[in-house]
């Protein structure tokens, strides 16, 4: 709204800023020693112990941390808050805080907190904001915080170097569930909205990381009922005529509007006299996922009126309202966002800005539609000129009205979402009424709702709470009574497909039973099938179908005889025939001149005592009734995409091959070819690897070998689905490790044997089954996980004769699956001639030169040849070949310009490329040692580190110039002690552990300087089957005796290595013990072991997680995180430096004893090149399934004081 916008947003008219400003100066009249005041301060009784407060909770003070123990004087890292007296459920309530710039230390947080939210944690964190019970304003990095999640910078607009000022003034909105400050005479605006969403009364609270941090509280004071509380409660029930058409609110509208074209356009009158009191409303709320879009029709040409039309949602019921307002950013009640200018505005405050200016473009002619939809998530997405331009990351309600102004320069809209829009029910109840279900499955057609149980069912069934599980309760004593049917009617096609969880052996006589039944009226539930209803249903008993009495026809499974996992389906095909299906397998049509509308029923019956849905995941199914183009509707819609092929890819009929061919094509290949964004790829695995998605399309790529790949369109899907396995697994690990447990190894190793000898390299059809076949084994290669399946195959046996082929693109994907799997015997497995290596490094140009995917055209990615040439790099030969082939300039610019997993990848190649005879010419590189000196100030610890371990295997610039060509080589000179082990052992001393319990003979520093002096390797492979692990660089290991058990079981060799972070004063104890210990183990001594702060509690954890396990990984990088790892602060006496201190456990762990998992501590980018995110936490339940053998340390020199 141009410039009015900006007087307005100083608060003229909002009534929030207008009390604040009452109050404000009603208390400067007041004296500042009100008992209102200390009513409201800090409560003494209501805060961490490591807080006083102070002046009757005027201020409050943050203790000198305490050192750790007398023994350890070792103060401790803490972070403590507090909360206020008061809370608050209703009103509007502000108060100043008074903080100190140099009493707020790291992470200084002002906010509002229930009384759920923790007070005290170990470590430096946003204490208050930590969980979904507080949030705040960390004023110490100017960012807001929920959640434990960073919502964005703020204030909106402010430079980088903003410092907020010390007095503060906080703005809770209680009524409305928004929280704004102000200070230093300027208001910043809304924060944070949606706190009603808390549901609990909130308190002033702060949290501080600084010793002796002091924090003053003023309240200044309050209204018990804030503003008006929009009318439309947020739980109201939606009107019944929700999915009716959509138009404007005939009834209630501003004063100069004017409808035409039955409500669907709006026209202000006299625009030229009149340019406000054009407010309207859509007729009723907007449904989830429904797009509210107007085209601008006519606007004031030349005009040079301050403002255009505003589009927006809000709570307002337009029927309630007693006047219209003459715009909407005067409206006073309820919670209005209108999109303006280039801002998105709630109540009329800034809360986002866009990026685009509809002011601006309206100006200049060039906005012709805005658009606003709430997604299924409760966010909102905006449109502009019909393309999605981004999203308000709020929670918003679930009864929100679409509103335009038609202001200013605008002078007529009109709707253009469709005018009605067919209703799509959520649930019937069995009453015979008729149903508008979808008839047909294409994927054009709007998809069905989801599928789940219904929740009328047998008297004996527990339904779990999503409707997709249900037991038989009492299965021992009764075997009746068990009854499901489907939410709705199936369509024509459409499998209904459940999966036999539980079974007891006691009525091995009778079993489950399904089938379609047509529910009339009066329809009452059986005890069981066909029972009384046999008329109406057509079921599968035993091994006989049954309808009405009769034996429709007998099939070749006995239903008495499922096995848990089995899965058994039906379905209504379009011929008006049912069919039945055992784990995929369809009978064929076992009866005919079934009705239109029939439900699935299950009888959950005899030794079958539970079964769940296996049916596409329902929680993504949205209803697509947006037109246009908008992203998040085309991933729903890629989503449905995928399920509707799954769901395909079940029944196999050879009738069906080319659909599948088509479909798969269609909806898996082509559409995730065409999103170039490794992210999305990687998510789209993900995803197929939970619809099960690699089972589903290696079954049937065996069903395609028995049905013979001789017949070409059997041929031809066949190859498409193997095209999908190699693209899904080349971007996501979680669908190469599900391959891995799949036969498909095994197919591809046999047809690798098969084609050895044939004239492949000219048959264009072998050729590419081989192709496949190689690409398939290296995306599975790099996955740990699968290395023991690959060596019971002898992979590398059938790769072999591939090595040397004459077609290079053949010996490079044999060279690189290779390098994933030899052992070090197996060295010269991976010999390449100078071609072959000299077509690797053209590749990894190709794909660093491509700046949106840094992927070559054949799927490699740039960290993933590096890695492969890292591994190529054990063979000596190819060493030189790279140097020969100009590969160390290729690595030198990727240093320079890749992104800090690229430049670590190939500092990392490069390290492995340098030996005697090749040292000379990698050093003499132009530039490298200009990239490194660089890279050893790179905020990327990973990356200094490897510069570092580089630099130290490469001769010093200045002797490489100095060096005379007869001189003899350099050699760098033996050293004697190291300091930074110094240091540690120094540390060790203060952790006064027993010394007992160490074996000194096997310390080992695995700093740089010593990891490189030593050459070793960055990763090692242990255990059988073998997995990787790698070294803990940076960190110095004092080794520990290892009791007898790892002798006499072979531990070292057999078991796996991993490390465990833990906190400093937790050492002594796991020594005492000898193991790691779980929470809620009592240690020796009885004292309990307790969970950390900030970890999963049995209060306060995600439903099933077991909290008694330990939890390890095969990366340092990730179990040193201070998650684990608690650091804290050290002083070293000698050097009189500050040090961050960490510990951490380097054990070994019996193979099958624990379950490999997603990373749980929030990282966004990969936290160790070597390990997936998605495997690199490992957790065990298994009593002395673990043995320490190293105590690792690690100091940090603290970079300000
Ligand atoms: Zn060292």
């Amino acid at each position: 709204m141009g410039n009015e916008l900006s007087s307005r947003e100083l608060g003229s008219d909002l009534a929030m800023l207008a009390l604040l400003r009452s109050l404000e100066e009603a208390r400067m009249a007041r004296s500042s020693s009100e008992p209102i005041m200390t009513q409201h301060g800090w409560d003494p009784d209501d805060c961490s112990d490591n807080m006083d407060v102070l002046e009757d909770g005027l201020k409050v003070r943050k203790k000198v941390s305490r050192t750790l123990s007398p023994l350890l004087p070792i103060p401790e890292m803490r972070t403590d808050a507090v909360r206020g007296k008061k809370s608050y459920r209703n009103g509007t309530h502000i108060w100043r805080i008074h903080w100190p710039k140099q009493h707020r230390g790291s992470h200084a947080m002002v906010g509002v907190a229930s009384t759920q939210a923790p007070l005290k944690c170990i470590g430096f964190t946003h204490l208050i904001g930590s969980n979904d019970q507080s949030l705040g304003w960390d004023i110490a990095r100017n960012l807001l915080i929920y959640n434990d999640c960073t919502i964005r910078r703020y204030p909106d607009g402010k430079m980088p170097g903003f410092e907020a000022p010390e007095d503060i003034t906080v703005i809770l909105n209680m009524d409305t569930g928004v929280l704004g400050f102000k200070g230093g005479g300027e208001n910043y605006g809304v924060a944070l909205t949606g706190l009603r969403s808390i549901n609990r009364p909130l308190s002033p609270a702060i949290s501080a990381t600084k010793d002796g941090a002091e924090i003053g509280i003023h309240y200044l004071g309050g209204t018990d009922s804030g503003p008006t509380v929009g009318p439309t409660p947020i739980t109201s029930p939606r009107p019944a005529s929700a999915a009716g058409a959509f138009t404007f609110h005939s009834k209630v509208h501003g004063s100069a509007v004017k409808f035409l074209n039955n409500y669907r356009t709006a026209a202000r009158e006299d625009p030229l006299n009149n340019d406000k009191n054009a407010v309207v409303f859509t007729s009723r709320p907007l449904e989830t996922e429904e797009l509210f879009e107007i085209h601008i029709d006519k606007r004031i040409k030349g005009s040079d009126k301050p403002g255009s039309v505003e589009i927006g949602v809000t709570t307002v019921n337009p029927q309630e309202l007693s006047s219209v307002p003459a715009t909407m950013t005067d409206c006073k009640v309820g919670q209005t966002w209108m999109y303006s200018g280039a801002e998105m505005l709630l109540n009329s405050l800034k809360v986002a800005n866009m990026p685009k200016d509809i002011y601006e473009l309206q100006s200049t002619g060039k906005l012709s539609k805005l658009g606003v939809k709430r997604d299924a998530q409760g966010r909102l997405d905006i449109f502009v000129n019909g393309e999605y331009i981004g999203t308000i990351n709020d929670r918003f309600p679930t009864t929100i009205y679409g509103v335009v102004d038609i202001y200013m320069q605008t002078v007529q809209v009109s709707i253009t979402s469709p005018k009605v829009e067919a209703p799509i029910e959520k649930e019937e109840e069995p009453s015979g009424q008729t149903q508008e279900a979808a008839k047909s499955t294409s994927p054009t057609s709007p998809p069905p709702p989801p599928i789940t149980f219904r929740k009328t069912c047998g008297k004996n069934v527990e339904m779990s709470s999503d409707q997709k599980t249900a037991t038989r309760r009492n299965y021992m004593t009764d075997c009746d009574n068990g009854i499901v049917l489907s939410s709705r009617p199936l369509q024509s096609g459409e499998m209904f497909e459940i999966r036999v969880d539980k079974t007891i052996s006691k009525w091995d006589h009778e079993g489950l039973k399904i089938g379609l039944v047509d529910l009339h009226s009066g329809f009452e539930i059986p005890r069981t099938l066909p029972g009384q209803i046999a008329e109406v249903t057509w079921s599968w008993v035993g091994d006989e179908v049954f309808h009405d009495r009769r034996v429709e026809k007998k099939l070749n499974m006995n239903l008495n005889r499922v096995k848990n996992g089995d899965r058994v389906g039906v379905m209504r095909a379009s011929d008006n025939t049912v069919h039945f299906f055992y784990n995929g397998q369809d009978f064929g049509a076992a009866a005919d001149r079934i009705p239109e509308k029939v439900f699935a029923i299950v009888d959950v019956h005899g030794c079958t005592f539970e079964v769940s849905l296996n049916m596409p995941d329902t929680e993504m199914e949205t209803k697509q009734t947006a037109p246009g183009p908008n992203p998040n509707s085309e991933v729903n819609t890629a989503l449905m995409k995928m399920k509707q092929t799954v769901e395909l890819l079940k029944i196999k009929n050879e009738a069906s091959i080319k659909k599948v061919k088509q479909m798969a094509q269609e909806n898996l290949l082509e559409l995730y070819r065409s999103h170039q964004d490794p992210l999305l790829r990687k998510a789209m695995g993900e995803k197929f690897t939970e619809m099960q998605g690699e089972t589903h399309i290696v079954d049937y790529l065996k069903f395609l070998r028995e049905c013979g790949l001789e017949v070409d369109y059997i041929q031809e899907c066949y190859s498409t689905l193997r095209k999908i396995c190699v693209w899904y697994s080349n971007d996501s690990l979680k669908f190469a490790r599900a391959l891995g447990e799949t036969d498909l190894l095994s197919i591809v190793v046999s047809e690798l044997q098969k084609y050895k000898n044939k004239s492949y390299e000219t048959d264009e059809k072998l050729l590419d089954v081989v192709k496949t076949d190689l690409i398939l084994l290296h995306n599975c290669a790099k996955v740990t996980e699968n290395r023991g399946v690959i060596r019971r195959l002898q992979v590398i046996d059938a790769i072999l004769p591939y090595r040397n082929s004459k077609i290079k693109e053949l010996s490079t994907h044999a060279l690189m699956a290779l390098s994933y799997m030899v052992a070090i015997d197996e060295h010269h497995y991976i010999q390449a001639d100078e071609n072959s290596i000299a077509f690797i490094l053209q590749i990894l140009e190709e794909a660093f030169s491509n700046k949106t995917t840094h992927m070559s055209e054949t799927g490699y990615h740039v960290d993933e040849v590096l890695v492969g040439l890292a591994n190529l790099a054990k063979n000596k030969g190819n060493r030189i070949n790279v140097v020969k082939k100009q590969g160390v300039n290729t690595f030198v610019k990727i240093m320079k310009l890749g992104r800090p997993s690229e430049q670590e990848c190939a500092a990392m190649a490069l390290l492995e490329m340098v030996d005697d005879t090749t040292v000379q010419h990698i050093a003499a590189t132009p530039g490298l040692h200009g990239v490194l000196a660089t890279m050893k100030n790179s905020p990327v610890e990973a990356v200094r580190q490897a510069s570092e371990r580089l630099l130290l295997k490469l001769p010093s610039q200045d002797s490489f110039v100095q060096m005379m060509p007869d001189m003899p080589k350099p050699t760098a000179p033996k050293r004697r002690k190291c300091d930074y082990k110094e240091i540690c052992n120094a540390y060790m001393k203060t952790l006064n552990l027993n010394d007992a319990f160490f074996d000194h003979e096997f310390d080992r520093c695995y700093c740089s300087v010593c990891h490189t002096d030593r050459g070793d390797d960055l990763y090692y492979t242990r255990g059988d089957p073998p997995k990787d692990y790698g070294i803990p660089a940076g960190w110095c290991r004092y080794a520990l005796s290892l009791p007898a058990k790892a002798k006499a079981m072979n531990v070292l060799e057999a078991w796996h290595r991993a490390y465990h972070g833990t906190r400093s004063t937790a050492v002594a104890k796991i020594l005492q013990v000898g193991e790691l210990l779980m929470p809620g183990d009592t240690a020796l001594g009885g004292e309990k072991i307790s969970v950390c702060k900030g970890h999963f509690t049995e209060e306060r954890k995600p439903e099933g997680f077991n909290i008694k396990k330990i939890f390890v990984s095969p990366s340092i990088r990730y179990a040193g995180h201070s998650a684990y790892a608690m650091p804290h602060k050290y002083k070293d006496a000698t050097t009189e430096k500050n040090y961050v201190a960490r510990v951490a456990f380097q054990i070994c762990i019996r193979p099958d004893s624990y379950v490999v998992g997603d990373q749980t501590i929030g990282a966004l980018s990969q936290i160790d090149p070597k390990f997936d995110n998605q495997e690199i936490e490992w957790a065990t339940e298994e009593r002395g399934s673990t043995v320490l053998y190293g105590l690792l340390v690690k100091l940090e020199e603290e970079v300000s004081a």
